[in-house]
């Protein structure tokens, strides 16, 4: 396994089965990809994490997705809007805390036209030249276009699951083939583009794991969200149980010793898991954290899944105590903007 492992990190691209055996290794055996993954992370990014805001400014949301409490069919959760100066005053004091990069995040919300979109992020960008993720969902070309006319550099949309069976009756209000067309057009558009799925997703299997990598690996990604699903109680999956997060760090792993250069977060989803593994993926691929920077008021809302709510803490102490985290466990805290790394 080890001798894979390293042809893999030498340039060769396994097959679906050999990806399979790597993500079925136990926990001894893992050891041996998460110290691959490590290196290949410390030859492209040392030991450096970048800390990215993201501002969740909406949860209203007109799709359906089964697993997500922002689901329009979910009517017990109470929803909000932050409207433009609010959002560009959240920017700003981000900023001031220190942030370098920002994702402007929020549920399918189509009330933010892409005229109000475009207002924020060029309001944002004459303030600093902090780079800025969008991740709202499915639009057209043209509307993505216009927005990366007005200053977006990056844009986040994971594919969620490569099964396009699965992902056709998991999301029935889109299609595998428009969120993949989406993709495309933000490739094409010259965005950074980041995509990403879920590991536990009732139906998956490991077979499907590898695909999903693969499919990361064809897009050509600049970034790769992977986290375990977690079960909200009013969603249709609320009653099946939350993904491993063991796989989900075997999955960044395999991921990072593949694809190399993308961009790879110990996602927010793995940290509510709370397990040793939160920490440990920084040590098998993982590169960058994200940390909500919107009021809190509305942190409680945003409920895609259910998790603890914080002491209520300043954008610029929750970035001290983030910042005093990382350093504990012996990394770094990089203070570019961490664009993508092309090869
Ligand atoms: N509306 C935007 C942003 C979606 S929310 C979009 O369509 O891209 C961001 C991510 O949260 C989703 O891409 C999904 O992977 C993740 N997510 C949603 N529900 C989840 C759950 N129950 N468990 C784990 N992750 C979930």
């Amino acid at each position: 396994m080890k001798e894979l492992i390293y042809k893999i990190v030498e340039g060769y691209e396994p097959t679906l089965d050999e990806m399979e055996k790597i993500l079925s290794l136990n926990e001894e055996d893992a050891e041996v990809l998460f110290k691959a993954a490590d290196e290949v992370k410390k030859r492209y990014f040392g030991n450096e994490v970048h800390i990215r805001g993201i501002i969740e400014f909406s949860s209203y949301c007109r799709a359906d997705c089964y697993y997500c409490g922002l689901r329009c069919s979910n009517r017990s959760l109470p929803r909000y809007r932050m409207d433009k100066d609010e959002i560009i005053e959240c920017a700003k004091e981000a900023v001031d805390a220190g942030y370098r990069s920002l994702v402007l995040q929020s549920g399918e919300d189509l009330y933010y036209t892409k005229e109000i979109l475009g207002e924020i992020v060029e309001r944002i960008k004459e303030y600093s030249d902090v780079a800025i993720t969008l991740s709202i969902g499915e639009r057209s070309f043209e509307e993505y276009e216009y927005l990366k006319e007005k200053g977006a550099d990056r844009f986040l949309m994971k594919h969620e699951t490569a099964d396009e069976s699965l992902y056709n009756s998991l999301h029935p209000h889109s299609s595998f083939k428009n969120r993949i067309g989406c993709l495309k057009n933000l490739k094409t558009l010259g965005y950074q583009v980041g995509s990403g799925f879920m590991i536990g997703l009732p139906g998956q299997t490991l077979r499907t794991v590898a695909k999903d990598i693969m499919l990361l690996k064809e897009l050509d990604v600049d970034m790769a969200g992977i986290g375990p699903f977690i079960p909200h109680k009013d969603t249709p999956l609320g009653k099946y149980d939350a993904g491993s997060a063991f796989l989900t760090v075997k999955a960044v792993a395999l991921t990072r010793i593949l694809l190399k250069r993308p961009h790879l977060p110990a996602t927010t989803a793995l940290g509510v898991l709370n397990t040793k593994y939160k920490d440990k993926v920084f040590f098998a691929g993982a590169n960058v954290i994200m940390q909500k920077v919107e009021p809190h008021k509305y942190r409680r809302l945003y409920e895609i899944y259910p998790k603890d709510i914080k002491f209520e803490k300043s954008i610029r102490e929750e970035r001290m105590d983030l910042e005093n985290y990382l350093l504990s466990l012996g990394l770094k805290i990089s203070d570019s903007r961490g664009d993508a790394l092309k090869i």
